[in-house]
């Protein structure tokens, strides 16, 4: 390995991320450039040395001035300008990967990955138009269709270009065989959505049909013909809807209560004890019995209420059920509530105003209401509510005081020491 080879690697050790993608083995492989050794140049170490001394501006200077790239010095400038982006430092980059697009005798393919990191460093820099055509221009020419595809995705979704979505998604479906059926039902509802609010019907019901083509029994797409239903006053066809999503998707129980328990104001309250803890039996959550309790204290009464719910709270560490217990209890005693469960409701209240109540499944993003694409990780359908943990039951003799493991696991009984 040449000693220009080495110093590209040492850049590589500072781009941990870089290197883990694979990006630094595709190079290797794919790049091929003319031979001349410019990394003899004595420049070009003048530049790694600037570099190394934390003097970015006058490395790139001297990089940007070199006569010759060759396959080394290439590598070393991308995985400049990719350092400097990825520091934050958008500007830097643009200089460098624009000097390397700019040389006339750089090779198709390496010229192909120097206008994808520039396409990337002007959407880092929110540049999206200059992006956008950079990576046309890729496509045009047939360099790093995969890449430039993805990226145009990504691109328009930040502009929430949902059509120009489903386009590219359908490139990289038939040119690549990349298969994006969530993220193909999601721009429908995305366009559904939109058609609803504007009152478009057929539109609205030509998209949800294409949502549930990609993606079948998609939860968001029935949550949006439930709302058709009750647009058009079809409260029955509504409330079936909102039942198959609470069924068929438990993440999204929050969202769909307070429309079925609408569709339910008229009944009575014997019928929508009887249909909550039907909800509840199939698919458990705390908001399910949360509208449980708030039902068997219209129907029941107080006590019933805070009966159910402390036989809930035996088994489930919910805050916002101990909340709602607290606040039974305090009303029940007409105001002469004892201080610590005054205290104890304030304390409560504070920690659930600060607590996220979602969490992406992928990247642990949390929220504190539900986001169909995570705005941290940009997956579709990862974040879900966040559900009180099971409180075990203890195994008399298993405690010895001690908190040295998670409540919420089955301990278990000790050895005997
Ligand atoms: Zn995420």
């Amino acid at each position: 390995m040449s000693e220009g080879a080495v110093l590209t690697e040492l850049l590589f050790l500072l781009l941990p991320v870089a290197a883990a993608s694979g990006w630094w083995a595709a190079q290797r492989s794919r790049v091929s450039l003319g031979s001349a050794a410019t990394a003899k140049d004595p420049a070009f170490f003048r530049g790694l040395n600037y570099l190394l001394d934390e003097q970015p501006d006058k490395a790139i200077d001297v990089f940007l001035r070199l006569a010759e790239v060759d396959r080394e010095t290439v590598e070393t400038h991308l995985a400049l300008g990719s350092l400097f982006r990825r520091r934050g430092e958008v500007e830097r980059a643009i200089r460098i990967h624009q000097n390397l697009v700019a040389r006339a005798n750089l090779e198709p393919e390496a010229r192909g990955f120097a206008l994808y990191e520039l396409g990337q460093d002007y959407m880092r820099a929110g540049l999206l138009d200059r992006a956008e055509s950079l990576f046309h221009e890729l496509l045009e020419h047939r360099l790093q269709p995969e890449r430039a595809l993805r990226a145009l995705l990504e691109l328009y979704q930040q502009e929430k270009d949902w059509v120009r979505c489903l386009e590219v998604a359908e490139q990289l479906r038939v040119r690549q065989g990349v298969p994006l059926h969530v993220e193909i039902a999601q721009y429908h509802c995305e366009i559904a959505e939109k058609a609803l609010r504007a009152g478009e019907t057929p539109a609205v019901v030509a998209h949800l049909d294409q949502a549930d083509a990609s993606d079948p029994g998609c939860a968001r797409a029935l949550l949006l013909r439930a709302e058709l239903a009750s647009q058009r006053g079809d409260r029955a066809g509504a409330l079936d809807l909102y039942r198959r999503v609470v069924r068929q998707d438990p993440r999204f129980v929050r969202e769909v209560l307070p429309r079925l328990l609408a569709c339910l104001a008229d009944e009575a309250p014997a019928a929508v004890i009887a249909e909550l803890t039907r909800l509840y039996r199939d698919r458990p959550s705390s908001a399910l019995m949360l509208s449980l309790v708030e039902a068997v204290r219209a129907g029941q009464g107080e006590p019933a209420a805070i009966r159910l719910l402390g036989d809930y709270l035996e088994r489930h560490a919910d805050l916002g059920g101990l909340a709602r217990l607290l606040e039974l209890r305090l009303a029940q005693a007409d105001g002469k509530g004892d201080e610590t469960a005054r205290v104890s409701l304030r304390v409560l209240r504070h920690l659930l105003a600060h607590r996220p109540a979602y969490q992406c499944e992928h990247c642990g993003f949390t929220a504190r209401r539900l986001h169909w694409q995570c705005p941290s990780c940009t997956r579709w359908k990862t974040i879900r509510p966040i559900e009180p943990e099971p409180i075990a039951e203890l195994v008399p003799g298993s405690s010895d005081g001690r908190h040295d493991e998670p409540a919420a696991v089955d301990i278990g009984p000790r050895p005997a020491s």
